[in-house]
Parts: C-alpha cells; structure tokens; sequence
C-alpha cells in the first residue's frame, strides 16, 4: 500500500491525479453507448494499457474504470458478467497498474435518477446501493472512494454517508459545475462544499461540467467556505460535434495554464475529465514540477 493519502493531502504540493476514462476508451474502440466497465473483464489488457498510459504521464492517483457501477444504474448482469464482479475487476485492474507507490481512487458516478422530492428514488435507497458499490470496492484494494461528477447535493450526501457505512476509507467528493459555480441542481459550490465538510468528507472538489473556467470558478468559491483540500479536474473544454464527431477544445498547452491557476487557488489535487488525454496529464505534471522550481 501507498503512504496514507490524507498525510499526502497536508502538503503544499499538488497530486496528480489522471484523465478521462470513457472517451479514452472510445477512442479505443469501445462503441460509443457501451458503458466501459464491460472492458474491465473484456478487454483488461486495454484498461491496463490506459492506466499505464497516465502512469507514465505522472499521474500519482489512478481512478478504477467503475463510474457507472451503482446497482440503480447497471443491471445484475452486463454482457452476461455480473455487474459486482465488472466492478472489482476495474479495482484490480488499476491495483495492479498503481502496485504500492501510486493511490487508487474508486469511482463512484450519479445514480442517473432523481431523488426525492424531485423523483421517486429515497436516500435510502440511494445510500444502500452507494455502500453496496464502495464496500466491493474497498474490498478490491481501493486506497480512496471518489464520488464524482455530482450535481445533486442530497445525492452525494446519501453517497458519502453508503460510503462511510461500507468502509473505512477515506472518502472524496467532486461535483460538476456551471460556469457560475453552480450545480445542475442550482447549489452554489460553497454550501455542496459545506454539507460534505458537515458530513465527513475527506476532500472537495470539482470535476467535468462546463469546462476549465467553471472548475476554476467553483475551486475559487470553495476555498473560501472550507480548510478541506480541494480538488479540481476539468473537461477538456465542453464537446461539440463536428462532422459528426466529438470534439474536445481544451489543449495541453491550455491546461498546464489551467493547473497554474488550480495551484494559485489552492487545488491539492489536479487531474483532468472527459475528452482529456495522458498529453493533458503531463502537462499538469509539468506545471505542478514547474511552480515548486
Ligand atoms: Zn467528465
């Protein structure tokens, strides 16, 4: 195992964390629809080479290729593997990649339903398939459960504390914002910030949304509403089709400016979001190397 992530976190200089999962499997061939967790027992080797691939940009935390793993948004069973076993190949799988000196953080994503009273589904229930999720997780080598790309407040709330209930790891939340540093849902990044810091949180942060400038925006609010280390990783610009293909703006170059500035906010982890790529990653890496100079 890694030294303890949370003494890690104290230090003025920043992780690294890596990029996109999905569109870089895309990229790979995954058929666009196909939720890449199946690639974790179909085509490990790939899952592998992508963790390597962002290893090797100096990514210093690898994220498990398990996002969409919660029981209410994957069936039982999923190309005829059953869903809890898709999940903790994807935790091994960066295990084996990450051995001792790097950390991995298990993804948890958005259930993909809404909770109560703007849908039918209880935080209960919510709560229990997110313990579900984390324990399989933890128990597959996990070092930190990631909750990402949020926008409900009461559902990271209800993800945090299955989380806490299943482990004893420490727990990262990250949600995704608008350009004015609000959620889908309408709360402002300082009060999601506070209810995690409230409900135990071991990091804050951002993630995916509207871009680099609304990670920048939400991180810039944060900072201001709590002491947790934040945590920030941006899209690589919002997509646009063009020609019938997806198209991400965000440069390197562009993001090792973004890291400037997540690292003058404060940000103790960088990392990047859809459409990034290992180019994105060493350009963070690069910055990061370059503000301690
Ligand atoms: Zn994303």
């Amino acid at each position: 195992m890694p030294a303890d992530i949370l003494s890690r976190l104290c230090l003025p200089v920043p992780l690294v964390c890596d990029g996109a999962i999905g569109t870089y499997l895309q990229a790979r061939g995954l058929p666009a629809g196909t939720p890449p967790e199946l690639w974790n027992i179909e085509q490990p080797d790939e899952v592998r080479a992508l963790h390597r691939a962002y290893l090797e940009a100096g990514s210093q935390i690898l994220t498990t290729n398990t996002f969409s793993g919660n029981r209410l948004r994957m069936p039982d069973t999923l190309g005829g593997h059953p869903r809890a076993e898709l999940v903790r190949r994807g935790v091994e799988l960066a295990r084996e990649v990450a051995g001792d000196t790097l950390w991995v953080a298990a993804s948890m994503g958005p259930t993909g339903r809404l909770l109560e009273p703007y849908g039918d589904l209880s935080c209960d229930l919510a709560e229990e398939a997110y313990a579900e999720q984390a324990q399989i997780m933890a128990e597959a080598g996990a070092d930190v459960i990631l909750i990402e790309t949020m926008s409900d407040v009461l559902e990271a709330r209800a993800a945090l504390l299955g989380a806490q209930r299943a482990t004893r790891l420490p727990v990262f939340v990250t949600f995704a914002f608008d350009e004015t540093g609000r959620t889908m849902m309408g709360a402002p990044a300082a009060e999601a910030c506070r209810e995690m810091q409230a409900v135990g949180a071991a990091a804050i942060g951002a993630n995916c949304g509207a871009g680099p400038a609304a990670v920048i925006v939400a991180l810039t609010q944060m900072a201001r509403a709590t002491s947790l280390p934040l945590i920030g990783q941006p899209n690589a610009g919002v997509p646009r089709l063009e020609a019938g293909e997806t198209v991400w703006d965000s440069t390197p170059d562009e993001f090792a400016e973004h890291a400037r500035r997540l690292i003058e906010i404060g940000a103790r982890v960088i990392g990047a979001c859809c459409g990034s790529t290992p180019a994105h990653i060493l350009a963070i890496r690069t910055a990061i190397e370059a503000a301690q100079a």
